[in-house]
């Protein structure tokens, strides 16, 4: 075709692109963080009786789901804004609060889609390098703030290297926060923390009016296909979330595997507690192995394995595994099942070091 290309934004080119967790036939899948078990059978159940719906829109306000993650949570529905995963609403926050230019702070590394949600915001995004510990520099990020920030993402516990900022780091980080910046924390992976020191952000978003919470049904309730997650942030600010949002984004059948899911937080929560087990047990093994692990509060693990982290990853793939390797920095891999990690396990002490 011959022709005047249309015009791209010019700042496009500066956009990174998200890396998926690869599926790869006879291997197993230890690259997304994903649960290795499948929707509960009570919630496949619901997803057949939504999808008989059919021809049907869903319902744009997600009243039922709302109103049952309010009083799961003891907040208002008011405060509740449910998104199309929470990563979608990474991107409706930036939308929400940022003008062109305003900047977006968050540590580096953490979760990849921030940097693409602020920059296709027209927001510039501040990458505030973790500590040697692998953890958020929260003094850092505090002198990171600036006249223009809008938005700081606080990953708790911190994809991809698992590790979580206790209850009094992060109460003095936000006291230095001013007022009208709002302070994100990401929680994708609350269910799988045990450290009693990492706080629950939902109490902190109680107090503090600056503070929004970002949770997901992709992790412990299994419906990473379906795409559903939610914010508890302030009212005036949910509302924002809800105004930006794609009209009817929250499908029909994952409104309905949500609110069953909900109906079975008991089993999904036990099947968290092998996640965590599978987890200490990769550490364990790993550091034995002569691996740094950074602690994790997470459904995952650290190799921060610099330049050999893609190569680390091919043999891991040679073994029947694949893991997500972030090339030049380290390598994460997921708590599958025993006989899962017990395969991974033998990958990883076989890589020549
Ligand atoms: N936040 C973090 C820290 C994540 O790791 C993920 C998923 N990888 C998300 C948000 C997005 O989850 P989802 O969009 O599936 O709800």
């Amino acid at each position: 075709m011959v022709g005047v290309p249309v015009r791209l934004r010019d700042d496009l080119a500066a956009l990174p692109t998200y890396v998926a967790g690869r599926t790869v036939p006879g291997a197993v899948k230890l690259a997304s963080n994903e649960m290795p078990l499948p929707p509960l059978p009570a919630v496949l159940d619901a997803v057949d009786r939504a999808a008989q719906a059919g021809n049907r829109y869903p319902d744009i306000a997600v009243t039922t789901l709302t109103a049952r993650l309010a009083e799961h949570h003891g907040v208002d529905p008011a405060r509740i804004a449910v998104g199309c995963g929470s990563v979608a609403l990474c991107g409706q926050l930036v939308q929400a609060l940022c003008a062109p230019g305003d900047e977006v702070v968050f540590a580096w590394r953490s979760f990849e889609a921030y940097p693409i949600v602020a920059l296709a915001g027209h927001a510039r995004a501040v990458r505030v390098p973790l500590t040697p510990g692998h953890v958020h520099d929260l003094d850092a990020m505090a002198d990171a703030v600036t006249e223009r920030t809008r938005l700081v993402f606080v990953c708790n516990p911190n994809n991809p290297t698992g590790t979580a900022v206790d209850e009094d780091a992060l109460r003095t980080f936000l006291a230095r926060i001013p007022d009208d910046v709002l302070v994100v924390l990401d929680e994708a992976y609350r269910e799988f923390v045990s450290d009693p020191a990492v706080p629950d952000g939902l109490a902190l978003a109680a107090e503090l009016d600056n503070v929004c919470v970002l949770r997901t049904f992709s992790k412990a309730h299994r419906l990473a296909g379906l795409r559903v997650g939610y914010a508890v942030a302030p009212p005036e600010l949910a509302a924002a979330l809800r105004g930006v949002a794609v009209p009817f984004a929250v499908s029909a059948v994952a409104q309905a595997a949500a609110l069953a899911a909900l109906d079975h937080l008991d089993e999904l929560h036990a099947d968290c507690a092998g996640a965590v087990t599978e987890v200490a047990r990769m550490t364990s093994e790993l550091r034995s192995l002569g691996y740094e692990v950074p602690p994790s509060q997470s459904n995952f693990v650290w190799l921060p394995l610099g330049e050999r982290a893609a190569e680390f990853a091919e043999h891991a793939l040679e073994n029947k595994v694949v893991v997500r390797a972030f090339a030049g920095d380290g390598v994460r891999v997921s708590a599958g099942t025993a006989e899962e990690v017990d395969l991974f396990l033998a990958a990883a002490g076989s890589f020549p070091r």
